[in-house]
């Protein structure tokens, strides 16, 4: 990833309202069928030929976007549009749920997909996900990122879980909390304020106990805590995803927010906004720190002592 790059997205946030990343879905197809997920029960258009998806990222690319994120449904299942996105940005994320390895991508980091300890996980991403997961992870070669989204279905785990992940080669852990749809079949699912309150306490002593890997911040909880910063952006006109992130659909759409046009706002529990008001809103150097890291800062480790509070 470009030094340049990571320089002039920086310099982007911290001087302009101009868009910097695009977030594309670039799959609608999944090997999983996840319980908290939205994607495989919906319908979907078709999707973008690995020829006019590459074009739209180059097209975005060439707007000065210099950062993507590639979601899915499963990445991994379009190995060519991976690829090219870790060639054309300098700044490249992929969710994956794990199951299909890690290839070696110029310039792309993985972010692993998993929502608990084997059991746990089992149950929400079906059996068999989290073994399939870790053996890669043990065998990828270059440690990956761990993401966990926080629902009613796994808040009772969350210190088991970072125990889980911190024996494995990784390189840390996220938490989103589950965001629901406007009026959706999965509101269950979700927090509630008051419970997502407590788990973000919760964090914190989990981050004191574990170290840095544990990729949340007090700036970070501060935004998402309803006695914090989270009812001063939880809106679409407010939410900096609306300025800084362009979205699309696997048909190459546009869509207002990567949970889609009908995510509940209200109850969003995004860590990429959570990180990026973090650092910004006021400056926080450590939460700066966080988003450096996943941009592949060099010499990071030289820093991880101090990133602890
Ligand atoms: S792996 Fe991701 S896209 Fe696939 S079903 Fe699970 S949450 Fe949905
Ligand atoms: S769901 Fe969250 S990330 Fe998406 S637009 Fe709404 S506030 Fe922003």
């Amino acid at each position: 990833m470009s030094l340049l790059g990571k320089t002039v997205i920086l310099s982007k946030w911290l001087f302009t309202q101009r868009p910097t990343s695009l977030a594309i879905d670039i799959t609608h197809r999944c090997n999983l069928k996840c319980l908290h997920c939205y994607f495989w029960r919906e319908e979907h258009p078709g999707e973008l030929p690995d020829s006019e998806m590459i074009a739209l990222m180059k097209t975005f690319r060439k707007r000065g976007l210099r950062a993507a994120i590639l979601y899915g449904g499963e990445p991994t299942l379009r190995p060519e549009v991976c690829r090219a996105a870790g060639e054309i940005f300098d700044a490249c994320l992929i969710f994956t749920n794990g199951t299909n390895g890690f290839a070696e991508i110029r310039g792309a980091k993985w972010i692993v997909s998993l929502d608990g300890p084997e059991r746990v996980n089992d149950e929400i991403r079906g059996i068999g996900v989290y073994r399939r997961a870790v053996l890669e992870i043990r065998r990828a070669k270059s440690p990956p990122l761990i993401h966990m989204t926080i629902s009613r279905l796994n808040m009772g785990c969350v210190e088991d879980f970072v125990g889980c992940m911190a024996e494995l080669p990784i390189e840390g852990i996220g938490f989103s909390f589950f965001t629901p749809a406007v009026g959706g079949a999965d509101s269950g699912y979700a927090l509630t304020l008051m419970e997502r309150d407590r788990i973000l306490t919760q964090l914190l002593s989990i981050r004191k106990k574990f170290g840095p890997i544990v990729g949340i911040t007090p700036a970070m909880v501060r935004q998402l805590r309803s006695d914090g910063a989270f009812f001063s952006w939880n809106r679409k006109e407010l939410c900096p995803v609306s300025t800084r992130v362009r979205c699309f659909n696997p048909a190459g759409e546009a869509k207002f927010c990567t949970y889609g046009d009908s995510a509940d706002c209200s109850r969003c529990g995004c860590a990429a906004v959570a990180a990026y008001r973090g650092a910004l809103c006021p400056i926080d150097f450590r939460t700066m720190l966080v988003i450096l890291a996943l941009m592949g800062m060099p010499g990071r480790r030289l820093i991880t002592p101090f990133l602890v509070r």
